[in-house]
């Protein structure tokens, strides 16, 4: 299964990440802080409309507890085999 990460920023400038299959469906979610680099998991998932161009990720950050939602178009999503790239991080 070919999966894409993606990545944004949290209103308190946390880096959010997630992890897409080939549905855009989230598999996993993080949460970098940006101060001290430390990782924690960011429930993550997508709200995906049929036929639609773009979709949304929503995490909810473990930071600051703040729901954030993100737009991203598919076509801006690179798919790469398992292995090809560490998925995390
Ligand atoms: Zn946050």
């Amino acid at each position: 299964m070919k999966t894409a990460t993606i990545h944004s920023v949290c209103e308190c400038q946390n880096k959010l990440g997630a992890e897409l299959d080939e549905q855009r469906r989230a598999i996993k979610g993080w949460a970098r802080e940006r101060r001290t680099g430390r990782v924690l998991v960011a429930p993550a998932h997508s709200i995906i409309r049929k036929d639609a161009e773009v979709f949304e990720v929503a995490w909810a950050c473990p930071f600051c507890t703040r729901n954030q939602v993100r737009l991203f178009d598919t076509e801006g999503l690179s798919f790469r085999e398992p292995g090809a790239q560490p998925a995390s991080p």
